[in-house]
């Protein structure tokens, strides 16, 4: 995970569904909550490890379908349906139903 991606629209709305969600450890919470707080460069070097290793095992880094990479605001979702961007998901939906 690039974290370039973390100053994009969005991370920080995911970071708080992620929190909300109970998918995340205590320590890891903490962090996520001080990162919220202060801002990636008030972590520790060790803070920083657990932080982006945390965002990596929560995110997917693109679609599995189409390939393109998917936005903060669409990664949650993307957790639960197995990688998908939006599109897809609707897609694979109406392919569902069909
Ligand atoms: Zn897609």
């Amino acid at each position: 995970m690039d974290s370039i991606r973390y100053n994009e629209e969005d991370f920080d709305g995911f970071l708080e569904e992620l929190i909300s969600s109970g998918r995340l450890e205590p320590k890891e919470e903490g962090i996520t909550k001080l990162y919220l707080d202060k801002g990636y460069d008030a972590l520790s070097d060790k803070q920083k490890y657990v932080f982006d290793k945390m965002v990596e095992n929560n995110s997917v880094d693109e679609c599995t379908r189409c390939g393109c990479s998917i936005p903060w605001c669409e990664m949650f979702a993307a957790l639960d349906n197995g990688g998908l961007c939006n599109y897809c998901e609707h897609m694979q939906e109406k392919i569902d139903k069909e």
